[in-house]
């Protein structure tokens, strides 16, 4: 039955004995990745809907250039965005340059000078560390006279209400949370738990801003941040939201007020949403978030089917096999750095772009150990297609997350396993 597939495995230079094993793997998971077909199906159901709500056309993908004025297209994929998230406005731009522009741009829009930014969720991703100002940069809230708190999660995981309880005070203006442990070593959060702490915030002080990192989390589950309450939500257009066919850009969504004033610091006050031409990427924008659901789920099935490989083979993944899944996310402890550099060349190896150049650790700008980076992807630095990276230090902890295809990100995970026994790495 499986002779056709086990061909073009064995001519990609899979070892039969590697390629059973992850067969009867992928066997054991059908009632996990059915679960996720029925996510997936619900949020296609949601995007499809808000494209004919809003009267999607052909003639949106026109696109616009100069100044911007009056780009239908980009305003009906706004439009859209906000449906999807269930929010009353949204900005969807190719001038987010990323994610953390994204953040950065709904905070500064959003916070004044004697402000208090509490993050509720720990010490955000560390691209926020500058934002912040919790290392001194220029341009940082902190020069602006915005200051910052946080309260830590517990060590099981969970938000510390009393914590948050104590730390709110008069000055307290946006509370940030992230849904996605991103590099961290905690739980990611459910849209339900931030639901919760949303509600204690909101009994405490009405008027507190609830901001929620949606990195990585878009489309993981059947509901959003915004559907338990956040009042705005930002994300990076090539992770999850983007479908793997948006080439750049960032959203934010949620309350009118609180986007509009995301728009007058992107832009300028005064012209906030009416500039910012859509150049040519109105079609990859709508097209990718049609994808996206799908995208998003085949990504997850890779990451259970990678967790799966590991963790009986006797190795410790966070999410671990059986866990409920928020985001894309897989960490697997390697224990060795030659097991982490067998795994980055594994990714690399199966990657339909740049699939023979070999990844070696390098001493990357603002890390404390040599990095390890596998991607072979379309769009640079796309983390929603298959991609892998390393700090090379204990505990050899690999994180990888992606996969447009769940074909693909299979043919990752099963390649990463043939380089480990072409290493004699493993006992099995
Ligand atoms: C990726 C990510 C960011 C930053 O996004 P970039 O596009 O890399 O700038 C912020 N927060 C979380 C949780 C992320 O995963």
């Amino acid at each position: 039955m499986n002779t056709l597939l086990k061909d073009y495995y064995t001519s990609l230079h899979i070892d039969e004995r590697v390629f059973d094993y992850c067969q009867k793997i992928e066997d054991s998971l059908k009632d996990r990745f059915a679960a996720i077909d029925a996510i997936c199906e619900i949020n296609q159901m949601k995007v499809i809907k808000a494209m004919q709500d809003n009267r999607l056309a052909e003639a949106h993908f026109a696109g616009s250039s100069g100044y911007g004025y009056t780009d239908d297209g980009r305003d009906a994929l706004e439009r859209i965005y906000a449906d999807v998230f269930h929010t009353e406005d949204a900005l969807v731009r190719s001038q987010i340059t990323c994610g953390t522009h994204a953040i950065c741009t709904a905070l500064f829009g959003n916070l004044r000078p004697r402000d208090e930014l509490l993050a509720i969720s720990g010490k955000p991703y560390d691209t926020m560390d500058e934002i912040i100002g919790l290392r001194p940069s220029p341009g940082s809230l902190a020069e602006y006279g915005v200051t910052y708190a946080q309260v830590d999660l517990t060590p099981e995981g969970e938000f510390d209400f009393e914590g948050i309880r104590n730390a709110i005070n008069e000055h307290t203006k946006l509370v940030e949370i992230q849904r996605s442990k991103g590099y961290a070593v905690r739980p990611t959060l459910s849209c339900e738990k931030i639901g919760e702490v949303i509600t204690f915030v909101k009994s405490i002080r009405p008027d507190i801003i609830c901001m929620v990192d949606n990195c990585y989390g878009e489309f993981v589950q059947d509901k959003e941040p915004t559907d338990y309450g956040a009042d705005l939500i930002a994300g990076s257009l090539i992770k999850n939201p983007g479908g793997g066919l948006a080439p750049i850009g960032g959203y934010i969504c949620g309350k009118k007020e609180y986007v509009e004033n995301a728009a007058y610091r992107l832009t300028t006050p005064g012209l906030g949403k009416e500039v910012g031409a859509s150049l040519n990427n109105t079609k990859a924008f709508t097209q990718g978030l049609f994808m996206a659901p799908s995208v998003t789920a085949s990504a997850l099935k890779g990451a259970i089917f990678a967790a799966n490989v590991y963790e009986n083979l006797g190795f410790k993944t966070v999410p671990n096999k059986t866990e409920d899944r928020f985001d894309i996310i897989q960490a697997v402890e390697l224990q060795t750095p030659e097991r982490v550099v067998a795994f980055c060349e594994g990714i690399q190896a199966a990657a339909p772009v740049d699939s023979y150049v070999k990844p070696v650790p390098w001493d990357m700008p603002g890390y404390d150990s040599p990095v390890i980076m596998a991607a072979g992807a379309f769009v640079s630095g796309s983390s929603i297609e298959l991609s892998a990276d390393a700090p090379m230090r204990e505990p050899y902890a690999v994180y990888f997350q992606g996969g447009l295809t769940y074909q693909h990100a299979k043919f990752g995970i099963v390649m990463t396993l043939q380089k480990m026994v072409e290493n004699n790495l493993i006992v099995w």
